[in-house]
């Protein structure tokens, strides 16, 4: 390869790492892509124009050293790339597996002008995933360690980002999370054909080393409550994620054969792990014609799940049009690839059947004038009613805030959406309306993305830091 070229671009074309054939992958749950080859990682990376004000970076939300670290992937010093990368993100390997970069930073790259953009989430992966294979850990040397104790509820980004930062900074954080292992939505939610278990694992033993306590299974609420948590810390980070399940509202969703998106999704994460408890806890839809209603993140993964379950057709309907899909465009294309039909621009009435599923009533709609969030609106087109016969139906239309019991004694506010009300801006970054509760990710947001869960994790661990006068 040629390295010493300022225009790299030209000669050399965006190259995604290898992706495994749609036949193949649908067999098992397993990530699609390979690692990038070192020369390849470094030609690809000598792509970067290294702009002087680089839109990719400020479009990243956690605002990563993007062609800094671009550079250093061509030069071949994985290692300083690796700490490099770990300034801004404390899951970089994750981010780069699953961040929507298509709307993201590799939206914004300049090359995006007919030359196609640098690939920025597959090589901070490979920078990541290199660098643990060479043996580095963040360097702790430096690390005074203060008396202070702090309290993070949920092990999925936002917790662990928090965990990353206060840990750097002299704090030992305990995190406390009701599941058996560590990455919330990471680990019980997205498939391992986006991102498989033992990189969760990999960044569990990472923390551990680093001083990080987890104590799992541990449900807050349950089985310690909110006070003693809050009376044995000198502060508590919430980040506990959206749960609720948002219903359709329409006929027929109490049938037999309706699953909840998310229920589902973790269901066969369980059995995947060998976690199930007992085997109604599991729903395989092998031989079964399948309709998953929605058109999100949540949406594609249970298409693609279902396929590899052995579906025997899957059919995925949304009621806007394709350029309105809210997830990555990547894995609407991969969903496509692996066998799934879109139907877009369909939105259901009703689900048919006696006790169990045996159809969908959709009716169609067109693309009307932008919503409040700027997003076309669906306007249902009169007369255009249509039944899709089915064995089982997956609902995807996505999550609300749960229900915390304990947010009103403790003078915690939320929103009128039930959203925490932890301002970025405030007198200390991500803190509650309780001086001593920050909360950050989902639960703040609302649904939302890996990324944004870690920035608001590691901003509020700074605010925490400058509560506590660290
Ligand atoms: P979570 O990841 O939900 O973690 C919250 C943690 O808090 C959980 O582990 C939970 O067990 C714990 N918890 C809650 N209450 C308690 C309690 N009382 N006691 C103890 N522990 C508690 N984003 C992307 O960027 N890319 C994707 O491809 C993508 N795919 C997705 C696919 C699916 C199926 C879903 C559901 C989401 C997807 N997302 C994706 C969104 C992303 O996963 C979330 O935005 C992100 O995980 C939010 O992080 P969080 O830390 O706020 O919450
Ligand atoms: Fe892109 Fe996400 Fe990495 Fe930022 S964190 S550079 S948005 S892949």
């Amino acid at each position: 390869q040629q390295l010493s070229n300022d225009f790299q671009f030209i000669d050399v074309g965006r190259r995604d790492p290898e992706k495994k054939e749609a036949h193949l992958r649908v067999r098992e749950f397993a990530e699609i892509y390979a690692e990038y080859r070192p020369s390849e990682a470094a030609s690809q990376a000598h792509r970067c124009l290294h702009c002087g004000n680089p839109y990719c970076e400020w479009k990243c939300p956690v605002h990563n050293y993007i062609p800094n670290w671009l550079k250093l992937v061509t030069e071949g010093n994985i290692l300083e790339a690796a700490e490099l990368s770990h300034r801004t993100n404390s899951l970089p390997e994750v981010c780069g597996r699953v961040c929507p970069q298509d709307r993201l930073c590799e939206g914004d790259c300049t090359l995006n002008d007919g030359f196609g953009a640098v690939t920025i989430g597959s090589i901070e992966k490979y920078i990541t995933d290199t660098a643990f294979a060479m043996g580095w850990r963040p360097d702790m040397t430096g690390v005074e360690w203060t008396d202070k104790r702090v309290a993070v509820i949920g092990a999925g980004p936002a917790g662990l980002a928090c965990a990353d930062v206060l840990v750097r900074n002299g704090v030992r954080p305990v995190v406390y999370d009701r599941y058996p292992e560590i990455g919330g939505l990471l680990t019980f939610g997205i498939p391992e054909f986006k991102l498989e278990k033992n990189v969760m694992k990999r960044r569990r033993s990472v923390l551990e080393e680093m001083g990080v306590e987890f104590r799992l299974g541990m449900d807050i609420g349950r089985d310690l409550s909110f006070e003693e948590l809050l009376e044995g810390h000198d502060a508590v980070f919430m980040g506990m994620g959206t749960y609720k399940y948002m219903e359709g509202g329409f006929p027929g969703e109490q049938l037999d054969g309706v699953h909840k998106a998310l229920d589902y999704l973790i269901a066969n994460v369980n059995h995947n792990l060998g976690f199930t408890a007992s085997p109604s806890d599991f729903t395989s839809l092998e031989g079964q014609r399948v309709v998953v209603l929605g058109g999100g993140d949540t949406a594609m993964d249970c298409n693609r799940t279902a396929l590899r379950q052995g579906a025997d057709e899957v059919t995925c309907a949304y009621r806007r049009d394709e350029a309105n899909m809210p997830g990555s465009k990547r894995e609407v294309k991969n969903a496509r690839e692996e066998g799934v039909e879109f139907l877009f621009n369909r939105q259901p009435v009703a689900i048919l059947g006696e006790e169990r599923v045996e159809g969908v009533k959709l009716v169609r709609t067109r693309m009307g004038e932008p919503d409040e969030a700027g997003r076309q609106r669906a306007e249902v087109v009169p007369d255009s009613e249509e039944i899709i016969e089915c064995d089982a139906v997956i609902i995807a239309f996505g999550f609300q805030p749960s229900e915390i019991a304990w947010l009103d004694t403790h003078r915690i506010e939320a929103d009128e959406r039930g959203r925490i009300m932890a301002p970025e801006h405030g007198s200390f970054a991500f803190q509650t309306s309780n001086e001593k509760v920050f909360a950050g990710g989902d639960m703040v947001r609302g649904s939302d993305l890996v990324v944004t869960a870690v920035f608001e994790g590691r901003s509020a661990a700074e605010g925490i830091l400058d509560y506590l006068g660290v």
